[in-house]
């Protein structure tokens, strides 16, 4: 008998084999164990789950079909509130969200919500069935900025009220940070990523994929021009930030952002394809966040002696735990309380090592966890030939600086509101990265759900 406190083990492959692919490290469900899985949903009359979800996926309701085998009923139910769910069910933080407020959690493991998910999805797509499509058009034209999860998301809903939906996207494949950040071996591109995006088109979403607004033609144009009724903006952050220390410009020095989309939306891990890359012998990734995780692995995967350089403890990294578990795992060499200096520069202007220092706890700081202080005469050289810069990402000011009476926060970010994705400019809606700064899949589908409703709302009354 199954210990219902604990969760069904999920299988993976194994953490040796897996540290040379780039193959999926997490399996899945198969039917019987998602049924058993789904027999551990206490079903709750209030669920707390669904008040943990950003997108308010009705998920005890999914779950009892789960558990019933009747997977294409809960599939329906999930698609209710969400577009994309295989890549929720692979990457969202459930732990804090839907899972952190499961009531099994209290006494035992909480249920493997994400995991139900993700095996719902993937059952799905593998029996081919898809969302329903708006039954009437109603030919007024909206046009959507990025095709990343907020921007799926809010033209999803859109189509599905009737709206004629075109999504402008700067790069040659649609998914955003789906595509270009997030590695393969976390969230497969053409078997999960593209079936997904394809389920959005087979709403009527429209994708013209490299247009950059700001350059290509402006969100004024797309108004004034070109018959968009409203807009809404979901350009993401991918502006990278760096140190500001010596060195930083030498050869071997890379943005995470550059470094994951090389081997990501460019292939570069593939020997069919001449993107290039350089393929550290000894790799730091300076960063503790999930992006530095991702960096990291990718790094060892190409065959490198890794390191996660990070200036505070194990405790504040600020990566999921099942991210910094795999890649211990995988072998990713953590060096915590250890800040770089200086990147050193040989005759080449490659890098040639990585002065740091170590560092210590202090007391707290404005964002209540503990500064990390100098200990003074702890200098040392971190023999590295890459170092991989991970440090938070930014939005690019193009289109805030193209259009019109768009107004942003001193980060740059686009001022929109929480409710509705209301900007200062009249038709003009955003949110995800571009209005948070970096956060999450599920926030940002969240805000373009909000959007797409305001929106609606704004159209319905012109
Ligand atoms: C490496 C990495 C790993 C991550 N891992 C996770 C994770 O495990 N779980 C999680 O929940 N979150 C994760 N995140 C964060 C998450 O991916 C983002 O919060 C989310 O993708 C934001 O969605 P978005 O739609 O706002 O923007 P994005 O996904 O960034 O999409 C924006 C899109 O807009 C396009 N664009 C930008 N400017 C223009 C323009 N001028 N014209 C036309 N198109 C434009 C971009 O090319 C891009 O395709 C990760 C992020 C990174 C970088």
């Amino acid at each position: 008998m199954a210990d219902v406190l604990k969760k069904v083990p999920v299988r993976e492959q194994d953490p040796q084999v897996r540290a040379t692919n780039f193959d999926e490290v997490c399996l899945g469900y198969n039917k019987e164990e998602a049924m058993e899985e789904a027999s551990r949903c206490l079903n709750c009359k209030k669920a707390k789950c669904v008040e943990g979800c950003p997108v308010s996926i009705n998920i005890p309701g999914f779950i009892h079909q789960v558990k019933e085998g009747n997977f294409e009923e809960a599939y329906k139910v999930i698609s209710e509130s969400s577009a994309l769910p295989a890549i929720c069910g692979r990457v969202c933080p459930q732990e804090s969200q839907c899972e952190g407020k499961c009531i099994r959690g209290i006494k035992g493991e909480a249920v493997s919500i994400g995991k139900l998910e993700r095996f719902t999805a993937d059952w799905a797509r593998e029996n081919g069935i898809k969302p329903t499509p708006a039954a009437e058009k109603n030919g007024k034209k909206v046009a959507v900025i990025g095709s990343g999860p907020s921007g799926l998301t809010c033209a999803g809903d859109l189509a599905k009220l009737g709206y004629d939906v075109t999504i402008f996207e700067a790069l040659h494949e649609a998914g955003g940070v789906l595509v270009y950040g997030i590695p393969e071996f976390r969230l497969p591109k053409l078997d999960v990523v593209a079936k997904e995006v394809e389920n959005v088109k087979s709403l009527g979403v429209k994708i013209e994929t490299n247009v950059i607004i700001g350059r290509s033609i402006t969100i004024d144009e797309l108004m004034d021009e070109e018959g968009f009724e409203a807009v809404f903006i979901g350009s993401g952050a991918g502006l990278p930030m760096f140190m500001g220390i010596p060195g930083e410009t030498a050869k071997g020095v890379f943005s995470a952002n550059e470094y994951l989309t090389r081997n990501n939306l460019m292939k570069a891990f593939r020997e069919d394809y001449d993107t290039p890359i350089v393929k550290g012998k000894k790799v730091a990734v300076v960063g503790g966040g999930n992006v530095a995780m991702d960096a990291a692995r990718t790094a060892l995967r190409l065959g490198a002696e890794v390191h996660i350089v990070y200036r505070r403890s194990e405790a504040e990294l600020p990566a999921r735990a099942e991210e910094v578990h795999h890649a211990k795992e995988e072998g990713v060499i953590f060096d915590l309380l250890t800040n770089p200096t200086e990147i050193l520069v040989n005759e080449d202007d490659a890098v040639a090592g990585m002065k740091c220092v170590r560092m210590e706890l202090g007391e707290p700081d404005a964002s209540g966890r503990r500064r990390p202080v100098v200990i003074p005469g702890s200098e040392f050289v971190l023999d590295v030939d890459t170092v991989i810069m991970s440090l938070g990402t930014s939005p690019n000011p193009l289109i805030s600086s193209t259009t019109i009476g768009l107004d942003t926060n001193k980060r740059k970010c686009i001022i929109a509101d929480e409710e509705t994705g209301k900007t200062s400019k009249d038709g003009v809606y955003a949110g995800g990265d571009a209005v948070t700064g970096a956060a999450t899949v599920i926030l940002a589908m969240g805000a373009g759900k909000a959007a797409a409703k305001g929106i609606h709302e704004f159209l319905s009354n012109k």
